[in-house]
């Protein structure tokens, strides 16, 4: 599980300027809990406290029932590479590696064997549809393409919370649903706990165990999507979600 107490987060001491405040949540175990907001209600900051990007200005974050602010450096980078896997909303692969380097990352910061870890990488792109682009450089995919690397590379080592931060973004529609299938699936079989940021009130709802909207780095409604389309929190809530349904 992931636990949110209290957390406040302002970034440069700016104190009067708050990215989240009082943020109270609870993500359960294997559950598919989306995060909505319009463009800067923190979001991505909230995702990334996860796995300790960033540091919270106050309040505590657990995982798995561990304040994070008391885990070791050795820990930290475990729960990275072992724990958490994280797909960026800019894919956040590095340029200078072909796909499948890029997929091996996370083994090779766990030191699995070369021989082992390139096999599992195979593995993964193929799973995502990318067998033939394994020796390809990112400028050479396409942004759906590279989004599927991005995926392929937080699944490899078999995470059991997943982070993704609008994965589906550069996807064309069709690609988009089913990549989307495939991870629902993938997530749901392994009992995967998975934070998704999405801009798609559709997807949310179709996805998602339960959903949390943002708005200025205040949490204006937690609910599951049925929930949130007959009960509102209020005009803007229902506005988000009144196109989608
Ligand atoms: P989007 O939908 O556009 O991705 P978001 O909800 O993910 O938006 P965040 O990226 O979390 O929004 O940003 C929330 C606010 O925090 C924004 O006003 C942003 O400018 C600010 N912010 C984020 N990261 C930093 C940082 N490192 N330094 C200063 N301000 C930041
Ligand atoms: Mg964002």
């Amino acid at each position: 599980a992931i636990a949110f107490i209290g957390v406040h987060k302002y970034f440069g001491g700016d104190e009067t300027n708050p990215v989240l405040t009082g943020i109270d949540l609870e993500i359960r175990v294997g559950e598919i809990f989306c995060l909505m907001g319009t463009s800067g209600s923190g979001k991505s900051t909230l995702l990334r406290l996860v796995n300790r990007l960033i540091a919270p200005s106050s309040g505590a974050i657990r995982v798995h029932g561990r304040d994070l602010a008391k885990l070791d450096p050795a820990a930290l980078r475990g729960l990275r590479a072992q724990t958490v896997g994280m797909v960026f909303q800019d894919f956040g692969l590095l340029p200078h590696r072909t796909a499948l380097e890029n997929v091996e990352l996370p083994l090779e910061l766990r030191q699995v064997p070369p021989a082992e870890r390139s096999a599992a990488a195979r593995l993964q792109l193929e799973r995502v549809g990318l067998a033939e682009a394994a020796d390809k450089h990112p400028s050479q995919l396409s942004g759906g393409m590279r989004q599927r690397v991005g995926l392929a590379r937080a699944l490899v080592g078999r995470p059991d919370i997943l982070l993704m931060d609008e994965p589906f973004g550069a996807l064309d529609p069709t690609i988009r649903r089913d990549l989307r299938q495939q991870v629902t699936e993938l997530v749901r079989r392994n009992g995967i706990t998975t934070l998704l940021v999405t801009h798609d009130p559709a997807e949310a709802l179709a996805m998602a165990d339960r959903i949390a909207v943002l708005r200025d780095g205040v949490i204006v409604q937690v609910a599951t999507p049925e929930e949130i389309v007959a009960h509102p929190a209020d005009a803007g809530v229902a506005d988000f979600f009144g196109g989608a349904v």
